[in-house]
């Protein structure tokens, strides 16, 4: 999986202290130079790092996403 520059991508924002979407905005062979949409503050990370934070909100979307089919199935009742 690419990491594109201009691209969006979920990251713990420092300033912001929480995760917010970040805009790739330069890549340096394993670095990506990322900024935070919320507060326009810049940082450097390492492309793990990325993917890691990648891996773990696709998770707990995959999660989420059960929940409403299974939700969705319980009042397809009626
Ligand atoms: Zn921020």
């Amino acid at each position: 999986m690419e990491i594109d520059v201009g691209s969006t991508r979920i990251f713990f924002c420092p300033i912001c202290d929480v995760d917010t979407p970040h805009s790739i905005r330069a890549a340096k062979a394993e670095m990506y130079g990322i900024m935070c949409t919320n507060c326009t503050s810049g940082s450097i990370v390492n492309e793990v790092d990325l993917r890691v934070y990648q891996l773990k909100w696709e998770e707990e979307l995959r999660e989420i996403l059960d929940n409403l089919v299974e939700h969705s199935f319980e009042s397809d009742d009626e």
